[in-house]
């Protein structure tokens, strides 16, 4: 039998490491490599399409292994990050030519979705954010959340499931961190619901490691959230976090809620056809100069405000500085040269930052006065003071970085060439040296030109055999006997070295190694002194952030012709006068989209808005919902004049391709959406329901809607958009007060629909389903014969009495499902059963066992 094979040391050493990295690819640093062994190396050789080998291939169990270079790694590293893994990245602790027997190895950090850097500096106007989720005692829960490129740290307390799902919406997060009991039951629904990584952190370090962080925190789950989000963090990165910014704690009722079902039907970030930024509400508001500016857009698109003082002070900025268009300009400018310095702060913390990195943080700081003269210019300091007060260059730094980087430093911090000289004595005295030598070379290469009368002898450097003195072989003859030492041989030339150019030769290479030994030092304390201005740094991110936002709302507020929206807190008159879609208005162009208006006043809680297929209904609704939230954030709304109260939620049910997609049937979806709303939605709220009942048979669909319509008018008495195909519903307007009819007009022309997309009062007169279907090229023949069976529909119903709505005759109405009479004695046992159980309690196991 054949033994079975001894580990190596070095195999002991793997497998004992890999041990505590169960759930990532270990990255084993093997001299120019990183080598993966075992499942780790079968699975990665797939992923990244490289090649799998052996590591002792002759042996009875060869341990299969695959490698990257590691000045490669990077890139594969991203990948299977990208891909949802994890990277262990394990390196040699010690100089294998120093050691003897095993170098030492360690984990130096842990890559993951949702701490990953993308560290070949780009700017990214998306937060990359590590979630994490605890549920406490009491049955609700906390959500934190941090983005380590950033420092952003946030906290909110959420009552239920549902509501973490729906926070977590808003995120763009890859990876979240559970501790154990909340990871029962939970793991499973966020890696379906959102595709993202789910990590469990069982050891927690202790409250108090954090306290600077989480110490103002008012409430318990709300540290421990943290704790446990900051233990992960420490475990994976094992490198200083002093970036973190102090815990925030926010509540999600201070912003105007939408769920995730209005979020999407909305277009506020992707438009639903492309998944893609274009198209969407984000694509034309973003106008914004700098990658932070980009990424506080998306939170304030993401999170409304409610608060009307807090809306009125950004609009009163938009308002300037839409009014101040030449300030405006400078202001742009000085916001093009910043570039992201929350980014650049947490590389400084992190210990990533070069010298190219400073150069960035030192520009971006020298624009500073620049942007607060612009601002300034403006001359209205009832708006601008108090952020031209905050907004500081921080002079120091500039002065610092300037006097210690060159104009041009390499992207390496260890090769030298990044300290100015006169910066630092010792290093000026190496420099000295070095360059004292060179020109020392020179010197000999002349006098040894002289002395020999060989005009091509030369002094050249290699990296083995260093400086040498190099005369072709015809010359040879003329080199006197003696002091040259011969040391290498070429094809036509033979090259020497002298005990002097030896001596020289020591001298600058010992320069050389000290100085740009030096220079990583004196970097290293640089960065350690800009480290202590991460605070006041990240503060002025922030402020420039929220410049750069307002400044791009005003951009778009001016070139689309938006005007400022009166916000109210004390009345429910929502009227919008011709009020346009912003996104499709932009598509098509200004000329060709029609402007519409809208007008409900306190007691008018529903609109009904009937009109064909393809008219504007949707696109109506939309609009109207868009520029609410539009004058929430603070920007001015696409309309002539609006007049706004302030909405708490938005709930939407509209009809979108993807229903399908994601497993349930059409009508389901329909009905779970419209619930939403019923359930949460309050007399502040927005409601936009389109062909509501679509989805289901016909006098269902109309039953249920107008069973709706009526309960959100005697119970929720929310601002409501209803769009219906059911003609009759249209009747309601008589039995409802709060009720009113609108349609979309469309006429007929020479035989053909022409859609207006103009809004209008009252119902529409006729539907219009057939001339849709032959704008849409049906055969003539098929249209005729449509047309009779539908005259032959409208003389077959009557009008139900009370709501309009058509009762069939005898010959269409719907199967009952169990129609008592015509059962056999025994049938009717069964649907006796049937009718006692009480299907809400029991378990999909018991109704299986029935
Ligand atoms: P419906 O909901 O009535 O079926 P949509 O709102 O989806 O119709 O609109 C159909 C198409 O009509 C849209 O794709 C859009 O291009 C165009 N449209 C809608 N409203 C307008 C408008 N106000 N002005 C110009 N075109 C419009």
């Amino acid at each position: 039998m054949p033994q079975k094979t001894k580990n190596t040391p070095m195999m002991e050493q793997y497998l004992s490491i890999k041990e505590q990295y169960p759930d990532a690819f270990l990255f084993y640093r093997l001299g120019d490599f990183y080598e993966l062994f075992h499942d780790d190396a079968m699975k990665a050789a797939k992923l990244l399409e490289i090649t799998l080998t052996s590591r002792n291939k002759n042996a009875d169990e060869p341990i299969p292994m695959c490698g990257v270079p590691f000045h490669a790694a990077a890139e594969y590293i991203q990948r299977l990050v990208e891909m949802g893994h994890k990277v262990a990245v394990c390196e040699q602790m010690e100089d294998a030519k120093l050691t003897k027997g095993m170098v030492r190895r360690e984990v130096v950090r842990v890559i993951t979705p949702g701490t990953f850097l993308n560290e070949n500096g780009s700017e990214s106007k998306t937060n990359n954010y590590l979630a994490s989720v605890v549920r406490n005692e009491a049955g609700g829960y906390a959500l934190g959340y941090a983005d380590i490129g950033t420092g952003e740290l946030k906290v909110t307390l959420l009552t239920n499931e549902d509501a973490v799902f729906n926070e977590l919406q808003t995120l763009p997060f890859k990876e979240i961190v559970l501790d154990e009991k909340t990871a029962e039951g939970l793991t499973e629904k966020l890696e379906k619901h959102f595709g993202i990584l789910v990590s469990i952190q069982a050891k927690l370090i202790p409250e108090t490691d954090f306290q600077d962080l989480v110490a103002e925190l008012p409430q318990q789950s709300e540290k421990d959230v943290l704790v446990l989000l900051l233990s992960y963090l420490s475990d994976t990165q094992k490198r200083s976090l002093s970036h973190l910014q102090k815990a925030v704690a926010y509540q999600t009722d201070a912003f105007l809620k939408m769920d995730t079902y209005a979020r999407r039907n909305l277009e506020l970030a992707v438009s639903i056809r492309t998944q893609q930024k274009k198209g969407s509400l984000l694509w034309t508001l973003d106008e914004t100069k700098t990658a932070m500016g980009g990424r506080m857009l998306k939170q304030w698109l993401e999170k409304p405000l409610i608060n009307l003082s807090d809306i009125l002070e950004r609009q009163r900025k938009v308002e300037s500085l839409v009014n101040h268009y030449f300030e405006r300009m400078d202001i742009n400018d000085s916001l093009t040269s910043v570039y992201d310095l929350e980014r650049l702060v947490a590389r400084v913390s992190l210990g990533n930052v070069n010298g190219r990195d400073l150069i960035q943080l030192k520009t971006s700081l020298q624009q500073i006065p620049g942007l607060v003269q612009a601002i300034a210019a403006i001359d209205e300091p009832d708006v601008w003071q108090a952020v031209i007060d905050k907004l500081e260059a921080y002079p120091e730094v500039i002065e610092l970085i300037e006097r210690a980087i060159t104009d041009n430093p390499p992207i390496q911090i260890t090769e030298g060439n990044i300290i100015r000289d006169g910066y630092d004595e010792q290093l000026d005295r190496y420099r000295d040296a070095m360059n004292n030598g060179k020109l020392w070379i020179a010197m000999l290469q002349k006098e040894e030109r002289e002395k020999t009368g060989i005009k091509t002898l030369k002094i050249g450097y290699n990296r083995i055999f260093g400086y040498y003195i190099e005369v072709t072989k015809a010359n040879l003859a003329a080199l006197p006997e003696g002091t040259y030492e011969r040391k290498q041989t070429l094809a036509n030339a033979e090259r020497f070295v002298t005990p002097a150019l030896k001596e020289k030769e020591t001298l600058i290479l010992e320069a050389e190694e000290k100085s740009v030994e030096l220079e990583h030092e004196l970097f290293v304390a640089l960065r350690e002194e800009i480290k202590g201005y991460s605070r006041q740094l990240q503060a002025l991110a922030k402020l420039v952030a929220e410049i750069d936002v307002l400044q791009s709302f005003a951009h778009v507020s001016e070139a689309y012709h938006f005007s400022k929206p009166e916000l109210s807190n004390s009345d429910r008159n929502l009227s919008i006068k011709d009020g346009r879609h912003p996104v499709v208005e932009r598509v098509i162009g200004k000329d060709k989209f029609v402007p519409n208006s809208i007008s409900m006043n306190e007691d008018n809680h529903i609109l009904l808005i009937t009109g064909p297929n393809m008219s504007g209904k949707s696109t109506y609704m939309r609009q109207v919902a868009l520029i609410v939230i539009l004058a929430q954030m603070g920007c001015f709304v696409p309309a002539e004049k609006a007049h706004l109260p302030i909405f708490d939620q938005i709930f939407t049910r509209i009809g979108a391709a993807d229903d399908l997609y994601s497993g349930q049937s059409t009508f389901m979806v329909e009905m779970v959406e419209t619930n939403q709303a019923l359930r949460f939605a309050t007399d502040k709220s927005l409601i936009l329901f389109d062909e509501i009942g679509r989805g289901t048979a016909t006098y269902d669909g109309m039953a249920l809607a107008e069973a709706i319509l009526r309960y959100i008018d005697r119970t929720i008495k929310g601002k409501t958009l209803f769009s219906t195909h059911y003609h009759e519903l249209t009747q309601l307007e008589a039995d409802l007060a709060g009720t009113k009819n609108v349609h979309v007009g469309a006429i007929e022309k020479d035989g053909e629909l022409v859609f207006l997309h103009k809004l209008m009062q009252g119902p529409a007169d006729k539907s219009y389903g057939l001339h849709v279907a032959k704008l849409a090229g049906m055969p003539h023949e098929l249209i005729a014969e449509a047309q009779v069976i539908l005259n032959s529909l409208n003389e077959q119903h009557v009008l139900h009495a009370g709501t309009g709505i058509p009762v069939p005759d005898d010959t269409v109405e719907q199967l009952a499902l169990f129609q008592e009479n015509a059962m056999q004695p025994n049938e009717k046992h069964i649907l006796d059963e049937l009718s006692d159980l009480a299907l809400e309690d029991c378990t999909p196991m018991q109704a299986m066992l029935m």
